[in-house]
């Protein structure tokens, strides 16, 4: 909280600043958030870059990397704010219309949202989502789940792969599964990560942010969407290798879009006060194995949920995955009941 205000104060003093010679000021604010960006210190650069934006309305690449560095230092509403500035502004541009796709992933009022109304088709399936008759658990599955065809040398995804997929997916409840619809959720399937642009590449610098490690990711989660592929990278040969035993992570990963369409549900104050008692509980004997879930910030809580989402799911298939999954379910009972309890509530 503290730190937005401050931001605002910042952004209004730089702007009375800029006033005089906008132009010349907003080119070296764009050079000093291009810097920052090379040097991932998204935030400052997201600040220098809002401010070249505000102060050069026309400087397109300014908002697009203003919402993107957002985005990318965990300040998701001013990300919001910044692409729907650019998506209304300037629709026709390139830089818009990604702005566009990005709020449908970050964005939880997307489908609410007035100005998406008569842009994209996509946006108006997404919005009459919610007002079609009760679909069943495979037919949502099977608009939940899109197969991107491979671009590269690697084979396109199996339909085996993809039924397998579908599968774990329509044994999840069914008011989930229509929670996820109903926010423009999305399972894509690709055959290797490697292919799939995370971060928008194609748009970035060049030269920046060249080394992934979702490369070596089986699954990956941007807001209501979870990106599995059938192959990753090995970690020491970077060779492609599958990922059919790994499949039970779809599970935590869809545990992770789950949360955040209900608005971040493992960031409650009602979650982080159990996950707080309980995560203190676990004996020094399991804690180096929980590490990724004892996690400080909110990421343990986060992550917590996810995993207790996969085990209430079906678990995972991996049997490094599977040990912790058990320690999860073990060591978090209330944070456990707290989850189920929530998605009962969907049913009604
Ligand atoms: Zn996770």
């Amino acid at each position: 909280m503290a730190i937005r205000k401050d931001t605002k104060f910042w952004l209004s003093f730089l702007l009375l600043i800029a006033t005089s010679s906008a132009s010349a000021f907003a080119r070296g604010e764009y050079q000093t958030a291009l810097e920052l960006y090379g040097k991932k210190q998204y935030f400052p650069a997201a600040q220098y870059f809002e401010t070249a934006s505000l102060s050069d309305p026309a400087n397109v690449s300014a908002n697009y990397y203003a919402g993107y560095s957002f985005y990318l230092a965990g300040h998701r509403n001013e990300a919001i704010t910044s692409f729907w500035r650019l998506a209304k502004a300037f629709p026709a541009r390139k830089e818009g219309a990604q702005a566009l796709l990005y709020l449908r992933q970050i964005d939880p009022n997307f489908a609410n949202h007035e100005a998406n109304k008569s842009q994209t088709s996509e946006a108006k399936n997404v919005s009459n989502a919610s007002v079609e008759p009760k679909l069943s658990a495979k037919a949502i599955v099977d608009r939940l789940v899109e197969v991107k065809p491979s671009a590269g040398k690697n084979p396109n995804v199996t339909p085996s792969f993809t039924r397998l997929v579908k599968d774990l997916l329509v044994a999840m409840p069914t008011p989930v599964l229509r929670l996820l619809l109903d926010r423009g959720g999305r399972i894509v399937l690709v055959s290797s990560a490697v292919e799939h642009d995370m971060r928008i590449q194609n748009t970035a610098p060049r030269g920046w942010d060249s080394s992934f490690s979702w490369k070596e990711s089986p699954a990956l989660t941007q807001g209501s969407k979870v990106v599995m592929s059938q192959f990753r990278a090995d970690s020491r040969t970077g060779e492609p290798v599958s990922t059919i035993e790994e499949i039970g992570v779809l599970r935590h990963e869809t545990g992770h879009a789950v949360d955040y369409c209900l608005g971040e549900f493992s960031d409650s104050a009602e979650f982080k006060h159990a996950y707080a008692l309980e995560a203190a509980k676990v004996p020094d004997e399991h804690r180096q194995k929980l590490d990724y879930y004892l996690q400080k910030s909110n990421n343990g809580a986060s992550e917590t949920f996810a995993e207790l989402y996969c085990y209430s799911t079906g678990g995972e298939t991996d049997a490094g995955r599977k040990d912790s999954s058990e320690l999860v379910h073990k060591y978090f009972p209330h944070c456990e009941q707290l989850m189920i309890k929530r998605l009962a509530a969907l049913e009604k």
